[in-house]
């Protein structure tokens, strides 16, 4: 029998590959929103929260097409700047930037900021529409602290400069085997991968 497909609803190819890193090995295949011919579509990520704003973009994929269609909203909360950039994560320092303008933003915000203050957190809200359209969200959390300089070629987006709690290195030093098992979007998807097997097992996936 052939697989069924999450769609994920999002044109990040760098959050794309996480995904499919991590679900690798489940009976679903994983597929992009372009993939399925719907890149012309861009869902403005307007909302308040991170929830909201993965809802916002996986029911609007969920009118395109059949199958399960997941959406990821990742925010970087940074305690000495009072959680910014937060949900504001992608636009920190303005429309269309680079990962790098962000990351030069946020050291200079940090500039005189001392270690002890630069503790942060990503945190990532998966929303799940399945195929009777009915909606769940779930969520994972990394806590870390933020560094001086950009370290390490791996990774993307804050990555260079976030340093995981535990481990002392950077996201971009630590790699996609170490990141993919402890990161924010791995501890999200491990509680979609819940979600998915009960409803394999037909249990009640409404809200
Ligand atoms: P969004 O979820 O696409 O809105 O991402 C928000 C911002 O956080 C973007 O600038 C991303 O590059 C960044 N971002 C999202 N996930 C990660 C991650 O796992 N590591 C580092 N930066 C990330």
């Amino acid at each position: 029998m052939k697989n069924k497909k999450i769609i994920v609803a999002s044109g990040n190819k760098d959050k794309i590959q996480e995904i499919k890193y991590v679900l690798k090995g489940l009976q679903f295949d994983i597929v992009s929103k372009d993939d399925m011919g719907l890149d012309n579509i861009e869902v403005i990520e307007d909302k308040e929260t991170l929830a909201e704003n993965a809802i916002k973009k996986a029911v609007e994929i969920s009118k395109h097409v059949d199958g399960i269609v997941i959406a990821d909203d990742t925010g970087l909360f940074v305690d000495a700047l009072d959680g910014r950039p937060g949900v504001y994560s992608a636009r920190y320092a303005g429309e269309n930037v680079t990962y790098k303008d962000n990351n030069d933003k946020l050291l200079k915000e940090l500039k005189d900021i001392s270690l002890d203050k630069r503790k942060a957190a990503f945190k990532t809200v998966i929303a799940i529409v399945f195929e009777d359209k009915s909606v769940k969200t779930v969520e994972g959390q990394c806590e870390g602290y933020i560094g001086f300089q950009p370290k390490g070629s791996q990774g993307f987006g804050y990555d260079p400069l976030f340093i995981v709690e535990g481990y002392e290195k950077t996201f971009a030093e630590l790699g996609e085997d170490i990141k993919n098992r402890v990161s924010h979007r791995a501890r999200a998807l491990n509680a979609l991968k819940e979600e998915l097997q009960r409803m394999i097992k037909g249990e009640d996936t409404s809200i």
